[in-house]
């Protein structure tokens, strides 16, 4: 058997990016603290502006994560204690944690097995009179199958909003993700493609009305200081945040071509190595969409000493998502028994995050390929 070179290929790796733009980062840090404006002010409406531009959206409003993101638009639509939300199970729990703290019912939907995104079908037979929004996720970079979901919608005159938490610049259609429903949710979390120095998030829309509501709701619901016309949170984006993003932003394109030059080069060294005999399945890039490979998630038999393999040889892997959403213990009382939505739980046995991000190497990655190869041989 062929000896592996020593090479260590971590899941993400934030550093590389770090070290190319070190200067702008520091010059846009000193420059906050230098005006001692550090919550919303300029710096903030201008990231706001430069961002509503990039995303082809009319608002977008920065808010301290993509958590909050969801919460505050979910409230923005007015969901209230007894009403419904649909939404896919096979998420980060972010999606169906605002929905139930605002009292609301998540009510989960299977997803469609090539694409790990929610089935429409599934989320038309959802739909009950309770139903008040439709929550489809981007998951891993891809827009999910979003005509079938808006005209389900649009059918019972209720909005979409959609958790574009891991798909900044993703796009179906050429339109970006996040400017399809009513709402759009991102997360700037340090791991996603468009990453603050902690934690923030944005609120993206083409409604004036929305975007005004959200603007209030994120401080407080206070329409002039002091004066609360609603009950809101704080949802702020800090200017730190907002200035690291300004220096970032104009990269986005760059990095997600960089993204999507690396998926494909994993495909064809995967298709080259044969992994689809070993009943390997890579991920797939449905037509009208535009992938941004936030994650490159294959689904592996055995996964779990696959998984110990790579780790073995320095290659960083993740499982998102181990349990599906309607399985959480904190969900239990929902009633979702085992074998309720198989797809999802079929796919948390499988799924396998491989390391991915802009600066990955040819050689990282054939280290990654051979590695695996290497295993499903002599397993
Ligand atoms: C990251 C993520 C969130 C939450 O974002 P935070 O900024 O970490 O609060 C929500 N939904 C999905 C699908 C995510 O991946």
């Amino acid at each position: 058997m062929k000896e592996l070179g020593a090479m260590r290929v971590p899941l993400v790796d934030l550093g590389a990016q770090y070290e190319s733009i070190r200067e702008d980062l520091l010059a846009a840090v000193t420059r906050v603290c230098d005006s001692q404006r550090y919550i919303l002010g300029p710096e903030v409406e201008l990231a706001e502006q430069e961002l509503a531009k990039r995303l082809s959206a009319t608002h977008a409003i920065g808010v301290s994560s993509g958590t909050d993101a969801l919460l505050v638009s979910l409230m923005a639509l007015g969901v209230r204690p007894g009403d419904e939300v649909v939404t896919s199970t096979y998420s980060f729990f972010a999606s169906a944690g605002s929905i139930a703290r605002l009292g609301a019912t998540p009510v989960f939907v299977d997803i469609d097995l090539a694409t790990f995104n929610l089935d429409p079908e599934s989320v038309k037979a959802a739909i009950t009179p309770k139903t008040k929004v439709i929550m489809p996720v981007h998951l891993f970079g891809l827009a999910a199958p979003i005509d079938p979901i808006l005209e389900a919608a649009a059918e019972v005159g209720i909005p979409v909003l959609e958790d574009a938490c891991q798909a900044v610049g993703a796009r179906y259609r050429e339109k970006q993700v996040g400017t399809l429903g009513a709402l759009g949710c991102i997360s700037f979390f340090p791991s996603k493609a468009l990453s603050a120095f902690g934690d923030g998030g944005l609120v993206v829309t083409n409604d004036d009305e929305l975007a005004a509501r959200v603007r209030r709701l994120r401080t407080h619901g206070a329409e002039s200081k002091y004066c609360h016309s609603e009950i809101g949170g704080n949802f702020r984006l800090d200017a730190m945040q907002a200035a690291i993003l300004r220096v970032k932003a104009p990269h986005l394109p760059h990095w997600l071509d960089q993204r999507r030059q690396n998926a494909a080069r994993y495909t064809r060294l995967f298709e080259e190595a044969d992994v689809v005999t070993f009943g390997v399945e890579l991920p797939v890039e449905p037509e009208d969409h535009w992938h941004t490979y936030h994650q490159y998630v294959i689904k592996a038999p055995r996964r779990d000493e696959l998984r110990k393999h790579l780790e073995a040889h320095d290659v960083g892997t993740a499982v998102y998502y181990p349990v599906p959403l309607h399985r959480q213990e904190c969900f239990a009382h929902l009633g979702y028994a085992a074998g309720s939505l198989p797809r999802a739980e079929a796919t948390a046995e499988t799924a396998l995050a491989l390391p991915m991000y802009p600066e990955l190497t040819e050689e990282q990655q054939t280290h990654v390929v051979e590695t695996m190869a290497q295993y499903l041989r002599m397993s």
